[in-house]
């Protein structure tokens, strides 16, 4: 492959990825516009107009200003690749020092420290204006302050130092280098993670289930967000169950049991641990492709970028993935729907099936998530059956049992 003929697949894959993204956009509104006027037959009873036009306005507002990220977003990767971006960041720190593994360090930390600040006002703007409007934000100007700065240090204190593992590996390591950076990367993934509060609950669904765990955990979302979720996460002995406090609230405590049994049955169907090893396949994957890139010069200059080193090809090889990747979502998400479905047959044999469907109709109706997905748009994107499809299925399951 030449330079220019990568330059101009990078290109055109990125143009047309956002021209689908645009055009999905495009499919969603029209479709939650179409259905505004009446709620869908099967939510009539649970769910009144004035929720279903919030649903729809949610919906629609953050559609649109996801549109304008895709343009934002497209403009900005092409600036930093082949508008030169990347290329006057390592000149620049190329004058700072004459360390290599410090320049690339420095790159690398330049373009994301940069493309966090550009991101600001976006997040700024969904937080404080599209959350504020719809009643969702929690959150004082002060506690995303605090935030941003925890998460700034955090993300210095764990991932600088991967960064400089990584890079050092790289360039000395040899040939074989992408199998031990896949290994310390799979290391780094099965460290513990903790969680703020724990609160443990319903013990003895969990021992019918003979689900053992570091327990069941309750996180206070409220603070920022009165969006509500639960979610299982971890293997082995750090798997937990992980609930919002805004949930909680909202639930009786048979919906507790539906939604508690719906995340023990993605464990009884090592699900995580599917993932976790689909992923860590993936990455290897990945690790090697770009072992094969580090030393082709069409890849760099294909993507706006003279300089060669290790730190820069990790940076491109990074920003030029998810431009391949994008038509694979289907597919990912399909997978994931899937899970769904058997997390949700294994909560209708366990507990009631109506149950989970009374806590799923509150969960739409609490996050203000649209009953009425453009069906494509949701093969594409959703990692979860839309509501009909998904309720629907419950209540087949309720009624065969
Ligand atoms: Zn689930």
């Amino acid at each position: 492959m030449t330079a220019s003929q990568f330059s101009a697949l990078f290109v055109a894959a990125l143009l047309s990825n956002a021209v689908i993204k645009l055009w999905l956009a495009y499919r969603q509104l029209d479709h939650v516009a179409a259905n505004r006027a009446e709620v869908p037959a099967a939510f009539r009873e649970q769910i009144n107009i004035a929720a279903h036009h919030k649903a729809a306005d949610y919906t629609s507002t953050l559609v649109r200003f996801g549109g304008l990220t895709v343009l934002f977003d497209t403009f900005l990767l092409l600036a930093f690749t082949v508008g030169g971006g990347i290329q006057w960041l390592s000149d620049a720190s190329s004058s700072l020092t004459d360390s290599l593994l410090l320049q690339g360090v420095a790159v690398i930390v330049l373009v994301l420290v940069l493309q966090s600040l550009l991101e600001i006002p976006f997040d700024l703007y969904r937080t404080f204006n599209i959350e504020a409007r719809f009643g969702f934000n929690k959150m004082t100007l002060k506690l995303y302050l605090l935030d941003a700065v925890k998460g700034t240090l955090l993300g210095a204190v764990l991932g600088l130092p991967l960064l400089f593992a990584v890079l050092w590996m790289m360039s000395a390591m040899g040939d074989l280098w992408w199998l031990y950076v896949w290994g310390v990367w799979v290391f780094n993934k099965f460290e513990p993670m903790q969680d703020k509060a724990q609160k443990s609950r319903i013990e003895a669904l969990l021992a019918r289930c003979g689900f053992e765990s570091s327990g069941l955990f309750v996180m206070d979302g409220s603070k920022r967000s009165s969006h509500g979720n639960a979610y299982f996460t971890g293997f082995g002995k750090t798997k937990r169950i992980v609930f919002y406090d805004t949930l909680l609230q909202r639930l009786s405590s048979g919906e507790i049991d539906a939604v508690l049994a719906h995340e023990l049955g993605h464990f009884k169907h090592r699900h995580v641990i599917k993932r976790i090893a689909f992923t860590f396949a993936v990455s290897l994957g990945f690790l090697w492709l770009l072992a094969q890139l580090l030393n082709a010069d069409w890849f760099y200059l294909g993507m706006g970028v003279t300089t060669q080193s290790t730190a820069i090809a990790l940076l491109l090889f990074f920003m030029a993935l998810p431009v391949f990747t994008f038509l694979l979502h289907p597919l990912t998400s399909a997978y994931s729907r899937k899970h769904e479905f058997e997390a949700d047959a294994y909560a209708a044999q366990q507990t009631d099936a109506n149950e989970l469907v009374n806590a799923l109709v509150k969960l739409y109706q609490d996050n203000a998530k649209t009953l009425t997905p453009d069906p494509l748009y949701a093969t594409f994107y959703e990692s979860h059956p839309p509501a009909p499809i998904r309720i629907a299925h419950l209540q087949k399951l309720g009624v065969a049992k």
